[in-house]
């Protein structure tokens, strides 16, 4: 049986960052087995077919709890670098810290600063388009792309909140690159039709082409195989047939439901293992403006808000990120139809413990989603809206803001299920994603998230797997 260096399960966010670091280190003769359930359906395919992928992602899990609620994933070479809207903002260094300054949720066992190099070389190796007068989070470098043009309303909003409104960073090119061309701003980002966001496919798949890597498509894992406390394969399948691959050391990027059903599989049992799933809660409103035209963004969602994200109320319910999108909502009014802004409102959410993915014993080979609610603090932001978000916007000429309910059914993030931590007994990997147990066994993805900020989670995910991957080879050097 061939034996291999490194197996990879996945090719999203979390394993291409990872096996993109990986090989910088690798020997010239290093052995790399990618297992990747899906199959490479390139964008033509897509756009054609109005879909990411030739599996439907709700038929591989089971759901139990509230009837409405819905995840989002895509299953395919690439992972969520094909479905994804492309919007990248960094954490805010006070989502780290949650615990110590607002005494909720938990702290993450690594700092902003500690992250901030690896935010930087993610921003890089995806093209991040972003301010370049200034941003929210410190940053070391400027963003590699100019930023995107605002729209009328964006350049009121910057200019009542200076330091509360920036235009959005995003992997939706500004400028064209080698590999992609410049935005379109078309709004159907989830198959964007010119290539112009970032994806596996287009800026890393020069990875899966690199001759000490093997890609299998159409196989499945299942298991990981430990024994004395030590990964030494993977399970998984392939046309119908089980097969073990061995390997020194073993990287699960299969995302954060998957990731804890493939342990649950392989007897890795943890108190915290598939608990705490959860994703961020958002609401669309719509604001009737007076007198001002919009649409004229150079990209889908233009601005971004920070106006109701950071300080004391943290401690009573959940920081809010406002994205302004510029994607046509038209009003029903001669001469005003392009008087109106739609903004979505995402609120941090709490992981609760009940919220979790499970085994089934009906159904062997799907995870169950067993979501009751979200928490008490994320519906408490919600709620607080209804009277800031029309205060906020007293700056501005308004006629009237529409907050739509119910709230939006899905963030399409999944979050919390395989989550890190210093404490062994608390936690189910390390903050360099390393399992507590098995220390040969790296879980990337969002799982590892201890709590769920408002920023979307695939630039944080790109950085921890950049910084992951560093540490192994750096053991007795980590600077950051
Ligand atoms: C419509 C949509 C829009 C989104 N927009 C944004 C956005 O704007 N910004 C943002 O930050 N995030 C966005 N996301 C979320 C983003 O897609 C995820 O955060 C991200 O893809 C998670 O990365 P990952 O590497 O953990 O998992 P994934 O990207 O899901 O990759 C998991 C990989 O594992 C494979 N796999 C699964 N099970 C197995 C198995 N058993 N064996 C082998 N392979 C397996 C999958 O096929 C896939 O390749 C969006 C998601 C959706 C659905």
């Amino acid at each position: 049986m061939t034996s291999f260096d490194l197996i990879v399960v996945g090719t999203g966010f979390g394993s291409s960052f990872y096996l993109h670091k990986y090989l910088q280190h690798a020997r010239s003769d290093a052995r790399i087995l990618v297992l990747e359930r899906g199959g490479s359906q390139d964008t033509n395919w897509q756009v054609a077919e109005r879909r990411n992928s030739d599996i439907d992602h709700t038929a591989t899990f089971l759901k139990q709890g509230m009837p409405d609620k819905a995840w989002r994933f895509t299953i395919g070479f690439g992972g969520g670098s094909n479905c994804w809207w492309a919007c990248t903002p960094r954490m805010m260094p006070n989502d780290f810290r949650l615990k110590s300054l607002y005494g909720v949720g938990r702290d993450w066992p690594i700092s902003y600063d500690q992250l901030e190099p690896w935010y930087q070389e993610a921003e890089e190796i995806m093209a991040i388009s972003g301010s370049d007068t200034g941003t929210p989070f410190p940053r070391s470098k400027a963003y590699p792309q100019p930023p995107h043009r605002f729209t009328d309303p964006d350049r009121l909003l910057k200019a009542a909140y200076p330091d509360g409104w920036f235009p959005q960073p995003t992997a939706r090119a500004r400028v064209a690159t080698e590999s992609r061309a410049a935005c379109c701003a078309n709004a159907v980002c989830n198959l964007c039709p010119i290539s112009a966001k970032f994806t596996v496919a287009n800026d890393l798949a020069g990875l899966y082409r690199d001759d000490r890597v093997t890609l299998l498509l159409r196989a499945e894992a299942l298991a990981v195989e430990t024994t004395g406390g030590m990964a030494t394969g993977v399970v998984y399948r392939r046309d119908g047939a089980e097969h073990t691959a061995r390997g020194d050391l073993i990287v699960l990027g299969a995302n954060a439901i998957f990731n804890p059903f493939i342990l649950m599989k392989s007897g890795l049992d943890h108190p915290l293992l598939g608990r705490r799933l959860h994703e961020q809660t958002s609401v669309d409103a719509l604001v009737y403006l007076d007198g001002v035209d919009n649409f004229q963004g150079s990209t889908s969602i233009t601005g971004h808000g920070y106006m109701l994200y950071d300080g004391p109320h943290r401690s009573r319910y959940g920081a809010c990120l406002i994205e302004s999108w510029n994607r046509p909502e038209f009003r029903n009014e001669p001469g005003r139809w392009r008087q109106i802004q739609l903004l979505k409102c995402i609120v941090e959410d709490l992981p609760l413990e009940r919220n979790r993915v499970a085994l089934s014993t009906e159904h062997p080979d799907k995870p169950v989603l067993h979501f009751e609610s979200r928490s008490d603090y994320a519906m408490r932001g919600i709620a607080a809206l209804d009277e800031a978000l029309p205060r906020i916007l007293e700056k501005l000429p308004v006629e009237r803001v529409e907050i739509k309910r119910p709230v939006n059914v899905t963030e399409a993030h999944v979050l919390g299920t395989t989550v890190m931590g210093d404490d062994p007994s608390d936690s189910v990997i390390d903050g360099d994603l390393v399992h507590h147990r098995v220390r040969n066994l790296i879980v990337v993805g969002s799982g590892a998230f201890p709590t769920g900020a408002p920023a979307n989670p695939s630039l944080t995910i790109s950085a921890l797997a950049l910084r992951a991957a560093e540490h192994l080879h750096r053991p007795g050097g980590r600077s950051s």
